[in-house]
């Protein structure tokens, strides 16, 4: 399989350069070249997680051999990295409902299932392509990407990772992640500002020139960690695969049966991976995009206009906190029969105008597989405090925002198909709203994150997450505070590079 740039002007390139590339140089991002393969999922059926995630992805990896593809995998998902043995468990909420947990990994949300895996991916890709530079992750974080990159690259040989954090941007937990991170091959640091300042910063060290030359004669090689390159995407195809295959061996699903899905989304990864599988033939009915008040893409999908132009909220989901989703431009490139000039028309309008609309038979399309709503921050309490009482069962706001969609879905169009939620966060993460939400009002006040945690897993009877268990009392071993100007300069003296 060959993979293509979004906007054309790249020559097809197999999925090792691909990944080692990230971004391509026109601008757009990689996309395969050929129709994606079909997945028959009967023989997938007995699998393990593992099995069948080397069974899914190995068609999108052909350089490699069945051997490789099975020793990357076993090293991102059989590692004892995930607490739990299924990998990305469903739990039942009813006969319709589920949710499929995707934060058993070592940072608690969703970001793991790729990054875990990435590290091993690009380290296979840089061996055979006969890569010799280290590669320097370089990433801006609004919380858990960071996290969770760092997470996946330490220790990891051939790569350095930095994460920039906005000094007010993060939560409480998040910070304390990352500043106690440990690895011989990790560095943080917060930047004055907010995510925009530390995210503009990353953008400047990737476009600065003389700065890459420099660090090439050092024998190091920016690339990125976030979901604009396909190998972060690529693994995210798996638990859509695995959650059908699941309820397909529980019986609770008729072979050929289609289900939704519902995703919390932000910067578009997580839902067009599940696109990507529908194409691969697993049966989906709809894709439910749930936003928070940052609808940007709530209202594309149900008018068909892209438009930026709106305030920017900070919301208590603030992984979905964002008004330019990129990963939009793969989905785009597929309705529009792939045509890089109408894509770039798009993302020409979106740069100088913030705004695009698409053409009648573009929104048809979309509107056949994609139903998008948004929550705000009170629903989206109340939500965590109504399945609470119903269920018994504690939603972190990202998934919540989820659930208060998915029940916006089922009025408006009385859809009773089996349901999979995803779960992106554990509730742990973000310990202050969901005590807010479930928790006595005079409970939580005046008390710190890491003092809620406890009284959670009391009242709720659910166990706090092991690597938040003990995170307020780790060492703190980050304390780099820069301003945006001077990010250049933590990156050379952390390579040691002057
Ligand atoms: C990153 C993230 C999201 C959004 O996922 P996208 O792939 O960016 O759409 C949702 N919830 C949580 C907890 C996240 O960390």
């Amino acid at each position: 399989m060959l993979y293509c740039s979004t906007r054309g002007e790249e020559q097809p390139r197999p999925a090792t350069r691909a990944v080692l590339q990230g971004l391509a140089q026109d601008g757009g991002l990689f996309v395969p070249a050929a129709p994606l393969p079909r997945v028959a999922l009967e023989p997938l059926l007995p699998l393990d997680y593992l099995q069948r995630a080397a069974a899914i992805i190995r068609p999108f990896l052909e350089e490699f051999s069945e051997a490789e593809m099975e020793s990357m995998v076993r090293k991102a998902y059989g590692g004892g990295a995930f607490r739990h043995p299924s990998i990305a468990p469903l739990h039942r909420l009813d006969d319709r409902l589920y949710l499929l947990e995707l934060w058993h990994g070592p940072t608690c949300a969703f970001k793991d299932m790729a990054l875990q895996f990435l590290p091993h991916l690009l380290n296979a890709a840089a061996a055979k392509t006969g890569e010799r530079a280290t590669a320097v992750i370089l990433t801006a974080t609004s919380g858990d990407t960071g996290k969770a990159a760092l997470e996946g690259f330490r220790d990891v040989p051939g790569t350095r990772v930095i994460v920039f954090y906005p000094e007010e941007g993060v939560s409480a937990i998040q910070r304390q992640q990352m500043v106690t991170q440990e690895g011989g091959n990790v560095h943080v640091a917060a930047v004055r500002g907010n995510f925009d300042d530390a995210q503009a910063g990353v953008k400047a060290i990737f476009a600065d020139g003389a700065l890459a030359d420099k660090l090439a004669c050092r024998g190091f090689k920016f690339t990125s960690a976030n979901s604009i390159n396909w190998g972060r995407l690529l693994p995210q195809v798996i638990y859509y695969f695995s959650a059908y295959l699941d309820l397909l061996a529980s019986g609770t699903i008729k072979a050929g049966e289609k289900i939704n899905f519902v995703v919390p989304t932000g910067n578009f990864g997580n839902i067009l991976a599940g696109y990507y599988a529908a194409r691969m033939g697993l049966p989906v009915g709809k894709l439910i995009c749930a936003a928070n008040q940052n609808n940007v893409l709530a209202e594309f999908f149900q008018t068909g206009l892209y438009n930026r132009n709106r305030p920017f909220y900070r919301t208590i989901s603030p992984s979905m906190d964002i008004l330019v989703s990129s990963n939009l431009e793969r989905l785009l490139f597929e309705l529009s029969g792939r045509d890089p000039a109408q894509v770039k028309e798009w993302m020409r309008l979106l740069k100088e105008k913030g705004a695009y609309q698409v053409h009648p038979a573009v929104f048809r399309a979309m509107a056949a597989i994609f139903w998008s709503d948004w929550a705000g921050d009170d629903e989206t309490i109340a939500v965590i405090g109504r399945t609470y009482r119903e269920y018994g069962y504690l939603l972190d706001p990202h998934t919540a925002v989820g659930k208060a969609v998915y029940d916006k879905y089922r009025a408006a169009t009385g859809d009773d198909s089996r349901t999979v939620i995803l779960s992106t966060a554990s509730p742990f993460k973000f310990a202050d709203s969901v005590a807010r939400a479930v928790l006595p009002p005079a409970q939580c006040a005046g008390r710190s994150p890491f003092e809620l945690l406890p009284l959670l897993a009391e009242a709720t009877g659910a166990p706090i997450p092991a690597p938040l268990q003990k995170l307020e009392q780790l060492p703190v071993r980050h304390r780099t505070l820069a301003r945006k100007e001077e990010m250049p300069k933590v990156v050379l003296d952390f390579l040691g590079v002057n």
